[in-house]
């Protein structure tokens, strides 16, 4: 069966999702598919009214449902039934996120939708084996770690994969107990409704999970500073992020985990298998047209082997088959919006401007749609704004070093450390370094996630504060109260 569709007939479900009904708003933020520009529907915007009425629907569904205190593994088994339902509605589902986002369809059945059902799957086990603990006290005590879930947990994703974004908050929260009240981006808010139709569809209690449209400013901020919102999990721009915080020490005092923007190194060198670097740093700074928070898009390469693994990476580059994300064989994607597309071009030609030598791209690609070439500068150094921007793009850039040191000091980014990318054959020169370099992943001889979602994924510096999966994620959705019993 061919993933191909016609994006001018797909229903879509417009509004917020409150309870179980769909509720319609007024559309004010006009919507365009990256792919061709042509405007497709109306974003509305949740007021603080419609905020509140959401965080109220949440809040009574904990109440009439105990979701919070029934037996752990019910939350387990409709969890695991929501994840199914995904599964037999991947078609529908990859159509709403390939219709706003950038994910070609092709990507999705296999990649970001099965990604979501497992994710989900990964926090519904956690429900009934993560407690709290008996903890050693003299023998005329007992002591112990109680957890409880917070409540209503507000969350907030940005636009560049919906569907698993989605999946890093909904999933933790709900196998913990909470309620969710979930902003995803304006620019792409139709898939999440959908996957929350489902959950409700699967069994999953109406009003446990409360999808509200809009912006930042205003949706956002009334998510954020919500008195009856007990915890923040965000995810989107460094920017962003501050202006949660700023928001949150305005209003009150509440926990929070952000996951923000990167600027990541790929670091190779001479002795590393170069067929493998090139392909994995070209996936790297390719994959979603280098629109990812983890995009490596930063090579530093050791001097003797910068040529050829230069000249594979280009060579890569000069492959891709951009195209419609609603046609099945397109595998390099759009830029989300003009405004963007045009960020990216100012970029590089201010990089251009100052020392930068453009190996391969350099401009938007000619067409309706917001397409930017694949593009290798060379001849930057730290304070080069490819260098030190995150570029949100496919723009990578290439310096070479001559010694271990050189290459940290060229990895160290004065804001950013979400990822790092390491390719050596020296076991010992990769556990050094890995020591070292100053970010919350490091893949090495890889590039990418893998589907252990026990790993967690967050950052250091200003690429953030706590953690997405793992076990880290599910216990950053419940509070930890300690108990002393004299005997
Ligand atoms: P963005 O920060 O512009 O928006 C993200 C979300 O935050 C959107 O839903 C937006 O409406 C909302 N928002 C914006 N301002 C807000 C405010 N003041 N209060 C509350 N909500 C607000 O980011 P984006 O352009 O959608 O996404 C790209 C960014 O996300 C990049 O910086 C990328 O690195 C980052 N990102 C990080 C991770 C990670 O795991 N660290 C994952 C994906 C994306």
């Amino acid at each position: 069966m061919s993933l191909s569709f016609d994006p001018d007939r797909l229903p879509l479900p417009l509004g917020h999702f409150i309870g179980d009904r769909l509720i319609a708003d007024a559309g004010q933020i006009r919507l365009q598919r990256p792919s061709d520009g042509k405007a497709y529907a109306d974003c509305p915007v949740a007021s603080a009214a419609v905020v509140d009425e959401a965080v109220a629907t949440a809040k009574a569904a904990l109440r009439t449902t105990r979701w919070g205190g029934v037996r752990p593994r019910e939350r387990t088994k409709v969890l695991q039934r929501w994840a199914d339902l995904i599964e037999a509605e991947a078609v529908p589902l990859a159509q709403l996120e390939a219709l706003s986002s950038t994910r070609p369809v092709g990507h999705l059945i296999d990649g970001d939708i099965a990604v979501t059902a497992e994710q989900i799957r990964f926090f519904a086990e956690f429900a009934d084996k993560e407690g709290g603990d008996l903890v050693p006290t003299d023998d005329g005590h007992l002591g112990m770690i109680m957890t409880e879930p917070y409540g209503v947990v507000g969350a907030i994703t940005p636009w560049n994969f919906p569907l698993s974004m989605a999946a890093w908050k909904l999933a933790p929260a709900l196998a913990a107990g909470n309620a969710v009240v979930l902003k995803p981006s304006e620019m792409t808010p139709f898939s999440t409704v959908y996957l929350a139709q489902l959950a409700v569809r699967a069994g999953i209690p109406a009003g446990l999970i409360n999808i509200v449209l809009g912006d930042g400013p205003t949706t956002g901020t009334a998510i954020t500073g919500h008195p009856d919102i007990a915890k923040v999990s965000f995810t989107g721009s460094t920017r962003a992020g501050s202006a949660i915080m700023a928001n949150i020490a305005r209003t009150g005092v509440k926990p929070m985990t952000l996951e923000l923007g990167g600027k990541s190194p790929q670091l190779v060198f001479a002795d590393a298998d170069l067929t493998l670097a090139a392909g994995a740093i070209a996936r790297g700074i390719l994959s979603n047209a280098g629109q990812a928070c983890v995009a490596g898009s930063r090579l530093i390469v050791e001097s003797s082997v910068a040529e050829p693994l230069v000249a594979a990476i280009v060579a890569q580059m000069g492959a891709v088959r951009p195209g419609p994300t609603w046609v099945e064989t397109t595998d390099y994607s759009p830029i989300i919006s003009a405004v963007q597309r045009d960020r990216i071009d100012a970029l590089v030609n201010a990089a251009l401007a100052r020392s930068a030598v453009c190996l391969t791209g350099g401009a938007a690609l000619p067409g309706d749609g917001y397409f930017y070439a694949p593009t290798l500068l060379a001849g930057v150094d730290q304070s080069s704004p490819a260098v030190l921007e995150e570029i949100f793009g496919p723009v990578l850039t290439v310096q070479t070093f001559d010694s271990e040191e050189e290459a940290l000091a060229l990895a160290d980014h004065p804001t950013y450390g979400l990822a790092a990318g390491l390719f050596t054959r020296d076991l010992s020169r990769a556990l050094r370094l890995t020591r070292r370099i100053q970010a919350g992943t490091v893949w090495v001889n890889r590039y990418s996630r893998s589907r252990d979602h026990i790993l967690p994924t967050g950052g250091y510096k200003r690429s953030g504060i706590g953690k997405d999966l793992g076990r880290d994620a599910f216990l950053a959705n419940r509070k930890s109260k300690s108990v002393l019993i004299s005997l």
